[in-house]
């Protein structure tokens, strides 16, 4: 085989290993994950709205496994005297094939614009190979090419009333970049194309790359005699290669004498030891801090690309839900408090409303990870500045309980050096679990929510999904209140 599309020249870049699996072991291709899913069908959604934004144009339909039909077609639309061609393709000498989002000619010139449509708030360095892989295949099959331009979304557009396409992205004139990287191109398309056609799996040390700029899909292959906790999660730099260089991945073989932080002592030694490791002052000391009745409170949020409700821009984190357990002194009964938006409105709205009063005035709101509630609520104030006090007050309350996890204030071996409630939480409760829910962590909470206020569910499953979603959250703030347990019979 002598050709190499696009995504699988970036994948080489990344990993030539993986280009090679990709194309030679169809066996361990992964299966798609929702996660995944959703990030594609957001590139779709964005890449219809910068359709909208140019006008008529033609869309080259072929599937992105006819190539030759899809060059052809683009010819076909160019002889036709067409300006304006969508998923336009072309395929170098060299092998390497393309398609465009936008291939738009200059007015009264011969000379056609790249233009490359990105979900991103921003230029990324592998936006740049990409480019200049389609100004490769562009060129290469003949074309004379003006501009390579960036088209990603602008995270400093706030809505008002119907979508401003204009306002909505940012293009970005990245030629004299792109052109700087052309030179490269040629040779590593050479390169690459060789690796494919090799019989033989290239060696690639496992490291950095497997999950740089994109998280590799052949992770579960290439990792797998590597320990679920290894030196791989404890040390980084020159300490985990010398370590690597003597062949050493599990914990326990970690020599004594090792220089080591304080952090990773501990953890080292939890390990080995097989015990928990309390620092009984400061787990104190964070106690000390709680002011009964105390709010154990948790967010759900989603943030859409394209922004869906006014007063809200790209990406902004949109809380619809949030569960509180309120105890009013220590050990006492709990009180469950919970909101979720089940309209296709701004949820904003009424998610303050109900969290301000059930917030109250006094005592300590624990939150598992300060700094996204708090942003939440920082973003919440600027744009409903009738409620900027009171939501300064509930930040002011505000206790962190990830911080006697994450500072190894109290650790479990079995939290294997993450400070994640979905890892601790199984460490010291056991019998609070997430498994069986049928949404089991925030993304999948989002992405589901996303799924039903959008109509991409039918309409008999919404009112299951909104019972998923209550379930999780509760089960979040629950979590809360049994670590604060966890951290009394610690202390
Ligand atoms: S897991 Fe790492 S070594 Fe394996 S193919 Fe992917 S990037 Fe390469």
């Amino acid at each position: 085989m002598n050709t190499i599309s696009k995504s699988q020249y970036l994948k080489g870049l990344q990993c030539p290993k993986a280009l090679w699996l990709y194309r030679n072991r169809k066996d361990l291709a992964p299966e798609i994950s929702e996660g995944r899913q959703f990030i594609f069908d957001t590139g779709h959604e964005v890449g219809v709205l910068a359709q909208q934004y140019f006008g008529e144009g033609l869309e080259i339909t072929e599937p992105y496994y006819k190539i030759d039909q899809a060059v052809r077609s683009t010819n076909q639309a160019v002889k036709q005297g067409k300006g304006l061609i969508f998923e336009a393709t072309a395929c170098a000498d060299s092998g390497a094939y393309s398609r465009i989002d936008i291939f738009k000619k200059v007015d009264g010139t011969d000379t056609w614009d790249l233009i490359e449509v990105k979900s991103s708030t921003g230029i990324k360095d592998y936006h740049i190979d990409d480019m200049a892989l389609q100004r490769h295949a562009f060129a290469g099959a003949g074309y004379r090419i003006g501009k390579s331009i960036l088209m990603h979304v602008n995270n400093g557009y706030v809505r008002s009333g119907k979508l401003d396409l204009q306002a909505l992205f940012t293009l970005e004139d990245c030629t004299g970049i792109v052109e700087d990287r052309l030179a490269e191109v040629g040779s590593k398309v050479e390169e690459l194309i060789k690796v494919i056609n090799s019989r033989i799996e290239p060696e690639i040390e496992i490291g950095g790359r497997c999950t740089k700029p994109f998280e590799c899909d052949y992770i579960p292959y290439c990792w797998d005699h590597v320990p679920d906790y290894s030196v791989y999660d404890v040390f980084n730099g020159s300490k985990l290669e010398d370590l690597l260089e003597k062949n050493i991945l599990n914990i326990p073989e970690v020599p004594e004498d090792l220089d080591l932080t304080d952090r990773q002592s501990i953890e080292i030694s939890a390990f080995k030891e097989n015990r928990i490791h309390r620092d009984i002052t400061a787990i104190k000391a964070f106690l000390e801090r709680l002011k009964y009745p105390l709010y154990y409170l948790d967010y759900e949020t989603i943030s859409p690309a394209v922004p869906l409700f006014d007063n809200s821009s790209p990406y902004e984190t949109i809380p619809f839900q949030f569960s509180l357990h309120v105890q009013s002194k220590k050990g006492g009964d709990l009180k469950h408090i919970e909101f979720l938006h089940t309209g296709t409105d701004d949820p904003r709205p009424g998610f303050l409303e109900a969290l301000v009063e059930a917030c109250r005035k006094r005592g300590s709101v624990v939150v598992y990870n300060k700094p996204f509630e708090s942003g939440v609520n920082n973003k919440l104030a600027l744009n409903f500045p009738a409620y900027a006090s009171r939501l300064e007050m509930i930040n002011d309350r505000m206790v962190d309980l990830l911080v006697p996890f994450s500072a190894r204030q109290l650790y479990h071996p079995a939290m294997e050096g993450s400070a994640s409630l979905k890892s601790v939480l199984p460490a010291f409760v056991p019998d609070l679990t997430y498994e069986g829910l049928a949404i089991s962590n925030g993304e999948i909470a989002s992405i589901a929510y996303n799924r039903s206020i959008r109509g991409l569910v039918p309409e008999e499953e919404k009112d299951q999904i909104f019972e998923d979603l209550r379930e999780y959250c509760k089960l979040d703030t629950l979590a809360e209140v049994r670590l604060v347990e966890v951290l009394y019979n610690n202390s």
